[in-house]
């Protein structure tokens, strides 16, 4: 006879703790007397995929598998289409409910809706949990916001009863093999078999636990300096991204442990780990076309189809911009940063995008573009914070109509001078 299980479909939470996902999978199983699964399903041709974010992804994989044996649930790793797996996993098991996550991206959209009707068909429970934000999304705005001043509201007067509660593991009780979890030596198997684009890996170790520390070291020796984090050399910034983005870092842990410090930085910290970064969440989720022009406000689109003709001072290919060979040293440090490390400070990246919309033929391929470079290059893109990022940055998305300027129209425009004397970067 076929066992009962649960199937926890991991996909944007890699971690053991604050893991809402994981843990109410884990509450149905033992609610149930069944066996828990943790399945990740990697796609190779997943849009950007490179050596640089796959290495980061598995690499802390690997070490949520090891957690997960801990507590006697096997990691199952499986490459390609999805389905095919369900279907060899429910030949073996009783699969009775699959819990995956919330999530706002098209390309993981598209997967779940086949998981989910997958499910149906097979008379099994599908459940999504969210956990990449503090206050789920649905429940901290019903629409579309307009701007961090309509969002801002609501999300503070809810987040605290967000942070109270503790969603902790226990060791499963019904006995599976582990033999067939998934383990570090599997990653190089996984790239002989699927090699990928060649990217520097980054130098942020990965994995829950260096997300947990770097928390406590941005606590400790960041947080201090965060009001100067626009200042190069204050050293204010999290470097936090990636983890979110990962999943390796619970978004409520972290507003938690920053709150709880009481330091007169943590209200500016949670207005961009929290404020700024779940209105992005809320963009992308009410707005499907969240990475093109059609995504942005209607004055904004009307200004810069106003402005379209407008002579460009210099007009860059992609390739052009890939290399960084642009008249601008500033703009060719930011880039080779881009491509080197997969980091940019947090300002220069607005003087980044900007830039290409000057540079290039109209706002819709500045959009295109800095999408490519970014879910490319970065190791925390192709995450609702960056279409946001470029949205904002080349069409104003949540921000305001400003002076009409040569090419930008009404959006906001940077300068070089002035990202310089801001940023105090030496070049
Ligand atoms: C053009 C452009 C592209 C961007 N691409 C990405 C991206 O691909 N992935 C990504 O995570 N962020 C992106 N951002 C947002 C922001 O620049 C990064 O989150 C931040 O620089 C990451 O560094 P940190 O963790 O040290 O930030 P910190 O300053 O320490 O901030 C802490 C956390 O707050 C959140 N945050 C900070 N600034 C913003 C913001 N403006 N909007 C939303 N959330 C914010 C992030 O989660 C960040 O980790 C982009 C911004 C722009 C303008």
């Amino acid at each position: 006879m076929k066992h009962p299980t649960v199937v926890y479909w991991v996909s944007r939470a890699l971690r053991t703790h604050d893991n809402q996902a994981f843990y109410q999978a884990q509450q149905i199983a033992l609610n149930q007397n069944a066996q828990l699964i943790v399945l990740f399903n990697a796609y190779p041709k997943f849009p950007h995929a490179n050596l640089r974010n796959m290495d980061f992804l598995l690499k802390g994989l690997a070490e949520m598998s090891d957690k997960c044996a801990k507590l006697n649930i096997p990691l199952y790793f499986r490459v390609g289409n999805i389905i095919d797996h369900l279907e060899v996993l429910n030949q073996c098991f009783d699969i009775r409910h699959i819990i995956t996550e919330v999530h706002v991206l098209r390309p993981i959209l598209a997967v779940q809706a086949l998981v989910s009707n997958w499910a149906y068909k097979h008379d099994i429970r599908f459940l999504k949990v969210s956990t990449a934000t503090v206050v789920p999304v649905q429940e901290a705005s019903p629409k579309l916001e307009f701007a961090a001043r309509t969002f801002r509201p609501k999300i503070l007067k809810k987040y605290r009863e967000y942070l109270n509660s503790d969603y902790i593991l226990v060791h499963h009780p019904q006995q599976i093999a582990l033999d067939d979890r998934f383990k570090t030596s599997d990653i190089e198997m996984f790239y002989a078999s699927n090699p990928l684009p060649n990217l520097a890996i980054s130098k942020l170790v990965p994995g829950e636990d260096a997300a947990i520390n770097q928390l406590k070291t941005f606590i400790q020796n960041g947080l201090d300096h965060y009001d100067r984090r626009n200042q190069i050399d204050a050293n204010g910034q999290s470097y936090l991204s990636a983890y979110l983005h990962y999943g390796m870092l619970s978004p409520t842990m972290m507003i938690r442990d920053v709150l709880n410090t009481q330091h007169p930085n943590a209200e500016l910290f949670i207005e961009e780990a929290m404020v700024r970064r779940e209105l992005a969440e809320n963009y992308c989720f009410y707005m499907p076309m969240y990475d093109k022009l059609e995504g942005a406000w209607p004055w904004a689109i009307e200004t810069l189809k106003k402005h379209e003709q407008d002579e460009r001072p210099y007009l860059y290919t992609r390739e052009v911009l890939e290399k960084a060979q642009t008249h601008d040293d500033l703009w060719n440090f930011c880039q080779r940063q881009v491509v080197e490390e997969g980091y940019l400070h947090s300002y220069l990246r607005m003087y980044w995008a900007k830039m290409v919309l000057l540079w290039t033929k109209n706002a819709a391929e500045a959009i295109d573009i800095l999408v490519y470079l970014n879910d490319t290059y970065m190791l925390d893109g192709r995450d609702p914070n960056g279409y946001t990022g470029i949205l904002w940055s080349v069409a104003g998305v949540h921000d305001r109509p400003w002076f009409d300027r040569p090419v930008f129209g009404l959006i906001r425009t940077m300068g070089k001078e002035g990202s310089i004397k801001k940023t105090g970067i030496k070049l």
